[in-house]
């Protein structure tokens, strides 16, 4: 009842309000009103065309009901709530190419969580596929807020679920975080650090893997905004100052394909764009290059109409190879096979003007839209003969088929689901020639996993394409595989670090936990019978005190490690055995089991809101820390505070490697940080760096640190090889502009290519 009023109300009720208040104010919300209607039609003109009879009739309800509720909201950044909705709605339509029904979910997307609008009434006016949409994102946000991590990765468990069931969730929720990151400039620091690290975790994985690749580029770019700041201004700026010089370059490489695909008659657009900067970034870091040698700066991507499609993808090719020298490693050909998200293309990287490689991709507009808007794109084309769904579908179940298996610890669960159905695949084939797709990085192993358990577990050794190869042999795309087994084979604790998919390793350690708690018996037997033989009664009490003494996570730990004798149950005369129970010896301190609760208490202690801790060095009086190891912080780093459970509060940088692992998974333990300032205290700290290897150089580059810098070395390592040195120099430093000299003086020396401060894993 209450929507048929939602109208008067909405367009009634804010004047009224605003009445009592100043005449600017009143224009302002007049102004206010205008806007959120501009937006609206705006909506409504990009939705258009999919628009039947009645439907505009409930994007108008959606609208009125999603106003009305949010009336009284503002965004963290002032504007009116609604607008955050209708900019979801659009991005919807307009960029994942979805229709009605996920309209009318995204502009309530927020109604329910943060409103009185309930899932009842929004069935009832929009039916229970809608109902069920909005249900879902609600579920999805909801856990998102929560202070528990096992929670938090049961709701990356959740999201991928409800990928499963229905992938508009997830496509809107993409929709909704692409919005949210567009717009973090007026939230807290730590939370822009918190979403911007939930987005790369999972978000631009995921966006990637349903085909998005426009989104997920976009959404690792606004992370990088938050989370390297400095160097995403840096690039950003080398790009625009790069912009025409680049700009010539692409139009010459350009033109003589051109004027060939002209003359052969082929309807085309041809165009080069920059690449991301996230995946600039990711050259300079991986390749040790600097940002001038990073040799793709740009792809030329060239779209064909044609009915013709693979025939005049290949004509495209051989016509640029003729201009252009080819490399043979760099060909990626998805147009004969698609990747399992369903990409099309064929991918290129050529000699160009200069000798400068241009990657080239070719795709035909179906092959385009299906690139631009992924998963959409491909119900699109649902009655077309690709048969692309079929291995779509595929991949849902497989995601669930993984989901549904229970694992005692959501959070490792989680990391390798991740990287199992979120990364890179590889094709092989079975000895039968029938094709499997794995992830990445894939062994052996786990093709043999992937086949059947039992195949994998008596599993010892392989032929690929025919040759002899152990467990641990790392597949590579095409391969052909015979798994050879034996009876008498049986999983080890070492098959963990051989296996990369999820399946692969949830049945390793079920296995290994399996033999676990066989041996765990025999331990069980022990203690019992050392228990019997001191006059102790065998009950939860005793069994707790000796878990806490030995701080084992449980008894099956205990008694496994007496079973193997990593406990001696000599070591019990230790105790006191009063009347029948035992008590553990006070002369050691007893120490608190590592437990979650514990750091989450830690947390609790700390002033939440706003707080702020300032770092001196080592540590400060009111609050004990560390430098994390892992990133070896120094004064003048962006930095924030993680509190972990055992080892109290860690200091790392934001563009830490673990950074975006902790943040994500464990936001509720995070606390801002900031420098205090300080000269007396110096940082241990390192550089990475290569070059030519040459006479003295090694003496200039000592020079430069000791002599010129007059910095404390700690300590310097090169190696060279093949006319090549690399090699590692850890200083003392008290801030991280001192680093910053060493890096720009030590890249200066003749000789010298790449210095790179040392992220310490
Ligand atoms: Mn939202």
């Amino acid at each position: 009842m209450i929507f048929f009023t939602a109208v008067t109300l909405y367009f009634y009720l804010p004047l009224t309000i605003l009445m009592v208040e100043t005449d600017k104010q009143i224009l302002a919300g007049e102004e206010e009103k205008k806007l959120i209607l501009r937006e609206y039609r705006s909506l409504l003109r990009a939705l258009k065309h999919r628009l039947k009879k009645g439907d505009k009739r409930l994007v108008r309800r959606a609208f009125e009901i999603a106003a009305d509720a949010h009336k009284d909201m503002r965004r963290k950044s002032g504007e009116p709530y609604i607008f955050h909705p209708l900019a979801v709605a659009k991005i919807v339509v307009e960029e994942i190419g979805l229709g009605v029904t996920s309209v009318i979910c995204a502009l309530l997307h927020d109604t329910v969580e943060d409103t009185e609008v309930t899932l009842n009434e929004i069935e009832m006016e929009f039916g229970s596929s809608c109902a069920k949409i909005v249900e879902g994102l609600t579920k999805i946000s909801n856990v998102v807020e929560t202070q528990n991590t096992t929670q938090q990765a049961e709701n990356f468990r959740k999201i991928l679920l409800t990928l499963a069931d229905d992938p508009r969730v997830i496509l809107i929720k993409i929709a909704d975080r692409l919005h949210n990151m567009r717009t973090m400039d007026s939230m807290r620091r730590d939370k822009q650090l918190k979403i911007a690290s939930e987005t790369t975790f999972l978000y631009a994985p995921l966006a990637m893997r349903l085909g998005l690749y426009e989104i997920k580029s976009e959404l690792e770019d606004l992370s990088m905004k938050y989370t390297e700041i400095d160097v995403f201004e840096e690039i950003t700026q080398k790009l625009s100052d790069t912009k025409r010089e680049r700009t010539r370059y692409i139009n010459e490489f350009i033109k003589p394909i051109k004027e060939e695909l002209e003359r052969n008659n082929l309807d085309f657009d041809i165009y080069g764009r920059p690449k991301s900067i996230h995946s600039i970034w990711h050259k300079i870091k991986t390749k040790h290059v600097t940002f001038e040698e990073v040799y793709d700066l740009f792809a030329i991507r060239i779209i064909l109409r044609t009915s013709n499609e693979k025939e005049d993808c290949w004509k495209v090719f051989s016509i640029i190879t003729n201009y252009y020298q080819h490399s043979v490693e760099r060909l990626r050909d998805w147009v004969s096979t698609p990747k399992s998200n369903g990409y099309e293309a064929l991918h290129t990287t050529v000699m160009g003007p200069g000798g400068r490689w241009v990657e080239v991709q070719i795709r035909t507009e179906r092959m385009n839209e299906i690139a631009e808007k992924g998963l959409a794109a491909h119900w699109k084309y649902k009655d077309g003969s690709s048969g692309q769904e079929s291995k779509l579908d595929d991949w849902l179940k497989h995601i669930k088929e993984l989901l549904q298996n229970p694992d005692s610890n959501a959070m490792d669960f989680i990391q390798d689901l991740k990287k199992d159905i979120l990364g890179d695949e590889i094709y092989v084939y079975t000895p039968h020639g029938d094709m499997r797709i794995l992830p990445t990085g894939s062994t052996s192993l786990d093709f043999a996993f992937d086949i059947h358990s039992e195949l994998g577990k008596h599993c010892i050794g392989a032929k690929v394409n025919y040759k002899l190869v152990p467990i641990s042999h790392e597949l590579k795309n095409a391969d052909q595989i015979e798994i050879i087994t034996s009876k008498k084979q049986k999983p080890t604790s070492d098959w963990l670090n051989m296996v990369v998919t999820a399946k692969a390793k949830s049945r390793i350690k079920y296995y290994l936990k399996e033999e676990k708690r066989v041996i765990a018996a025999d331990g069980k037997e022990m203690l019992i019978r050392k228990l019997d033989a001191i006059k102790v009664a065998y009950t939860i009490d005793t069994i707790n005190e000796l878990v806490n003494y030995y701080k084992y996570p449980s008894a099956l730990d205990l008694f496994y490690a007496i079973a193997i004798h990593s406990i001696e149950l000599k070591e019990l005369s230790k105790f006191n055995i009063i009347g029948n129970r035992l008590e553990a010896p006070h002369d050691l301190e007893k120490k608190l089991p590592v437990k979650e609760e514990y750091a989450i208490d830690l947390a609790k202690q700390m002033p939440s809101k706003g707080y702020e801790l300032v770092l001196f060095g080592e540590s400060s009086d009111k609050v004990k820390y560390t430098l994390a190891p892992c990133c070896q912080p120094i004064p003048g780093d962006d930095v924030f505070g993680f509190v972990t459970s055992g080892e109290g509060l860690k200091i790392h940088r934001t563009n830490c490697p673990n950074a975006s692992t902790l943040l994500a998974n464990y936001g509720h333990r995070v606390i801002k940080a900031k420098w205090a300032k300080n000269k007396e205290i110096s940082f241990l700290t390192g550089v990475k760096i290569n070059g030519i290897d040459d006479v003295g150089i090694i003496n200039k580059i000592t020079n430069v640190v000791s002599g010129e810098l007059k910095m404390n070395m700690r300590s310097m390592s090169i190696d060279s090889a093949d006319g090549l040195f690399e090699g590692t120099i850890m200083v003392f430093v008290n801030h991280k502009v001192e680093l910053d000299d060493l890096c720009t003086r030590l890249e200066s020396l003749e000789g010298v290519n790449k210095v790179l401060r040392l992220d310490m894993e």
